[in-house]
């Protein structure tokens, strides 16, 4: 996550509910020191947590918006103001340390430069190893005044009850669709097909957003032909293993488990899926289409609690059992 430069945030519009508790806290000076912000990946927590920081910090803000002018607000559309501080993990995946941390404490129990508001994002808050966590809760324990710890996390659950329970808690939905598709035709080159975007995000307005500047939506076709094709026996599992060591193995492995989820609920519905997976969702066993399933959540959890395992002989292991078990139970044309 970075400030984005030149402009402040506010809240997006499927966030109105938490923002109005917030906001009503604060003007009531009944704001807590810690919060933390949970929900599905991709809807937009971390841009609310930024909106919230530039609000608080702006010293004129314009009814529930920053005003874009004041001395605070200028720091914020720079990205540098020096009373904020967002704390992510060095490199996506790897663990927050507890020197990150001590390092967080200490800026929070500084004097704020600015005289307002400090505030610290961490995110996403999960990554804390144990002895990082341990280091924060003394900071939850004493706040400072005038600090603000916002947290940030798909996961609530990986965090320590402990921080859990001293940080008032406001949880994010997917929005609906009607919400997120208005919202992100506005955004979008008008050739795209927002609702379409929308679905292969899973309903993540904000995933949907980045998958148009990266190469998602090409991986995903390709991922797709390569996995099918290895099923129909055009390609052997460990050249598909081969091939998929191009793409960032968790996004690779979150697509796939999708997929298997979606043909066991189609399955268990007694209907299936209606495009290049048709034939996979009509013939496979679904006992077996669990049991892959289960495999790649395995080792996506794995991945997300910071292992680092052998990632071509985890491909080859997972397109051997995909390619042994599908192909045993109902061979591919
Ligand atoms: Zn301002």
């Amino acid at each position: 996550m970075t400030q984005n430069e030149g402009n402040l945030e506010v809240c997006l519009p499927w966030q109105h509910v938490q923002w109005q508790r917030v906001i009503d806290l604060h003007l009531n000076a009944r704001l807590p020191h810690a919060l933390l912000l949970s929900g599905m990946s991709g809807i937009g927590k971390s841009r609310f947590a930024l909106a919230l920081a530039h609000y608080l910090m702006c010293s004129e803000p314009q009814g529930e918006v920053a005003c874009g002018h004041c001395r605070q607000c200028t720091f914020n559309l720079a990205g540098t103001h020096p009373d904020l501080k967002i704390l992510e993990p060095e490199e996506s995946g790897k663990q927050i340390k507890v020197d990150h941390i001590r390092g967080l404490v200490n800026f929070l129990d500084q004097t704020s430069l600015q005289g307002g508001y400090k505030i610290a994002l961490i995110s996403p808050a999960e990554n804390m190893n144990l002895n990082a966590a341990n280091a924060l809760l003394k900071s939850l324990e004493e706040p400072s005044a005038s600090t603000l710890l916002l947290l940030i996390t798909d996961s609530p659950s990986r965090l320590l009850p402990t921080i859990r329970s001293r940080c008032q808690s406001y949880k994010f939905n997917i929005p609906a669709v009607e919400e997120a598709t208005s919202w992100l035709t506005k955004l979008i080159p008008p050739q795209t097909d927002a609702v379409q975007l929308l679905q292969e995000s899973y309903g993540q307005p904000l995933t949907a957003l980045a998958m148009l500047e990266t190469d998602e939506i090409s991986h995903r076709q390709k991922m797709s032909s390569e996995f099918i094709g290895m099923l129909k026996g055009r390609e052997t599992p460990v050249a598909v293993a081969g091939k998929w060591l191009q793409y960032d193995l968790v996004s690779a492995l979150e697509w796939l488990s999708r997929k298997l989820a979606a043909i066991i609920s189609l399955r268990m519905a007694n209907k299936t899926v209606d495009d290049d997976w048709h034939e996979v969702g009509v013939k496979v066993n679904v006992q077996e289409v669990f049991r892959l399933f289960d495999q790649v959540v395995l080792l996506l959890d794995q991945l997300n609690r910071g292992a680092n395992p052998n990632k071509q002989l985890a491909l080859e292991e997972l397109m051997l059992h995909a390619y042994d078990s599908f192909r045993k139970s109902s061979p591919l044309k």
